[in-house]
């Protein structure tokens, strides 16, 4: 049953039952569920007088604020699709991605009225207002089966262009069973830095809702307001990227996280240093989550209990009871056994059916059977827990062996002098590939000599980095993921390594 719970019903529910209920704090206001209700069908009938329907996508490029959910679930009142965009990209970029989508209307954040978009827009404040006022609060009934496309989101573009992936009730509705796994109910108040154009996003948010909670919405991060938004909210489950926790366990003065029950971590690897220090910080129960924009986030979760083990805090964690996963060989999709490296995939009702207009890529990522590819390498032990190696496109070749950055990076950033490390192959003419470091130095004094040293001691020779770059800081995306190919960029013009 649970499985089958359609996302639109979230507002209707709750707007009837609890409708004084708070439901999105965010932009200084604070909505009740009644009121979200009740815009919600605003803008579903305001978007139906605009000439959109059922499979329409609505656009939304904005920060984190509560107009996206009146899109979110006005345009699922009519069977249209939102379709948010990464509002960091260029605006060149962000017309690309609303041409894929083919938006219909986008609805555009305030603080973002100046770019020049295609099609018809609508600013959020007084535009925005003005025209859901126009249109009645009655609701304009949509009922879509599991198989309608709630939100088409896109992937971060880390390995190459944003992809649009249609994800529907269903794939949605394993939000009921999550938030329990996420310890959140409806007395919940979820604190949401990831973007909600991004699925990690999105996917905690809706996860936050099934059950009737309360979202505390962050439109920019800022370690230090962020960490005295979650005390003056009394925030009890947050999501936060690693690289801000990192931030936030820097912060030279201590709060008090009292009210939080559970925070969550994952969309990038962490290490196992880093996550010490946020266990010490926060002092609650820690899970982490694995997953992609594809599977509608989270497939596979480490436990708070597995947290205590110092062997599994490198584990990404098993997969939730409806996930198949299996480890393949990605050239011949052969199965592989306990312990052996290969690619990820996995089979569930939260996988999408396809990405939006690319077939081709979604011959790749789908097998006839079902099966999604999901590019990551890694193995399972004999408890079924993963431990992803890394990404198959950031796999170095060396010499002929196989080298897993992550693992580097590892060994790296437990080096006191480092403050933050990205590890590339870079082309040699004797190896193929050799390991280049790029550091963010935390002690200004250190030099490649110490680092080289370091490597020598802790790492396997064919693993150890033969160079040293320093930079002041690493390119993420808004994920917390380093952008590979930028720092790949400079190293592989000419030989052009295939990043696809
Ligand atoms: P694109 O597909 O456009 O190149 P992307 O893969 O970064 O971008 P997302 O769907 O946002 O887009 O991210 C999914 C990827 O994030 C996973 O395939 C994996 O590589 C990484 N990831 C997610 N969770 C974790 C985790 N807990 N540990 C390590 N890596 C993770
Ligand atoms: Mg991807």
């Amino acid at each position: 049953r649970s499985m089958d719970y359609r996302v639109v019903e979230i507002v209707r529910r709750f707007g009837r039952d609890r409708p004084g209920s708070p439901v999105i704090v965010g932009d200084g206001r604070t909505i009740v569920y009644g009121e979200l209700d009740a815009r919600s069908s605003r803008v579903g009938r305001a978007l139906l007088a605009a000439g959109l329907g059922a499979g329409a996508r609505v656009g939304y490029v904005g920060k984190n604020a509560p107009e996206f959910f009146d899109v979110l679930f006005g345009a699922a009142k009519i069977g249209a699709v939102i379709a948010p965009v990464n509002w960091r990209l260029t605006p060149a970029e962000i017309a690309a991605v609303l041409a894929d989508a083919g938006a219909g209307l986008t609805v555009v954040d305030h603080e973002l009225a100046g770019l020049d978009l295609p099609g018809r827009t609508v600013v959020t404040g007084p535009e925005f207002e003005a025209w859901i006022a126009a249109h009645p609060a009655d609701d304009p009934g949509f009922v879509g089966g599991p198989d309608a496309v709630v939100a088409q989101l896109y992937t971060s573009g880390t390995t190459g262009t944003p992809k649009g992936v249609p994800l529907t009730n269903r794939n949605f509705s394993v939000g009921v069973r999550r938030s329990e796994l996420w310890l959140m109910d409806g007395g919940s108040v979820n604190l949401v830095p990831m973007p909600l154009f991004h699925v990690g996003g999105t996917g905690y948010a809706l996860t936050g809702l099934y059950p009737g909670g309360r979202l505390v919405l962050v439109r920019d991060i800022r370690p230090a307001e962020l960490a005295d938004t979650m005390v003056e909210h009394g925030v009890t489950n947050a999501f936060i990227v690693p690289s801000v926790l990192r931030a936030m366990c820097d912060l030279p003065e201590r709060r008090n996280y009292s009210t939080v029950r559970a925070i969550g971590y994952g969309a990038s690897p962490i290490t196992t240093e880093l996550l010490k220090r946020v266990i010490e910080t926060f002092r609650a129960p820690m899970f982490q989550s694995y997953g992609m924009t594809e599977t509608t986030g989270t497939i596979v979760q480490l436990d708070p209990a597995d947290h205590e083990d110092p062997r599994l805090m490198r584990s990404a964690g098993r997969p939730y009871p409806w996930v198949e996963l299996r480890i393949a060989d990605p050239a011949t999709g052969e199965g592989l056994g306990t312990g052996e490296t290969g690619e990820v995939w996995v089979r569930t009702t939260q996988n999408t059916s396809g990405y939006w207009n690319r077939p081709a890529e979604t011959a790749r990522l789908l097998t006839p059977d079902g099966w999604l590819r999901t590019g990551d390498a890694g193995h399972l032990d004999e408890d079924g827990y993963l431990f992803l190696t890394d990404r198959l496109n950031d796999m170095i070749v060396s010499g002929g062996e196989n080298v897993f950055p992550v693992e580097i990076e590892e060994a790296l950033a437990v080096h006191p002098g480092v403050a933050d490390v990205a590890v590339i192959g870079v082309p040699d003419e004797r190896w193929g590939e050799t390991v280049l470091a790029v550091v963010v130095r935390r002690d200004p004094a250190l030099t490649e000599e110490t680092l080289l040293q370091h490597g020598r001691e802790h790492l396997a020779g064919f693993k150890r980095p033969r160079r040293i770059a320093f930079a002041d800081a690493l390119p993420r995306n808004p994920g917390g993921k380093v952008l590979k190919k930028e720092l790949r960029a400079p190293y592989w013009s000419e030989a052009g390594r295939s990043i696809g």
